[in-house]
């Protein structure tokens, strides 16, 4: 079962999972919106790690 991941916290589209390290197979999630364009600038493991830590976001992070 997939978790769902919520919307950015600063613009509020879609966010998606991306790769952040081919390497090490790690991933991260960033904002769909090309203006907006953050990430969480770390990367996870498993998609959902990367998602429980992106879901947990607040605006201030
Ligand atoms: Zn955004």
């Amino acid at each position: 079962m997939k978790k769902k991941i919520k919307p950015c916290p600063f613009c509020g589209s879609n966010a998606e999972i991306i790769c952040f390290n081919s390497e090490y197979g790690t991933v991260t999630i960033g904002c769909t919106n090309e203006k907006c364009d953050i990430t969480m600038g770390k990367g996870f493991f498993s998609d959902e790690e990367a998602i429980t830590h992106w879901n947990r976001r607040k605006r201030n992070m």
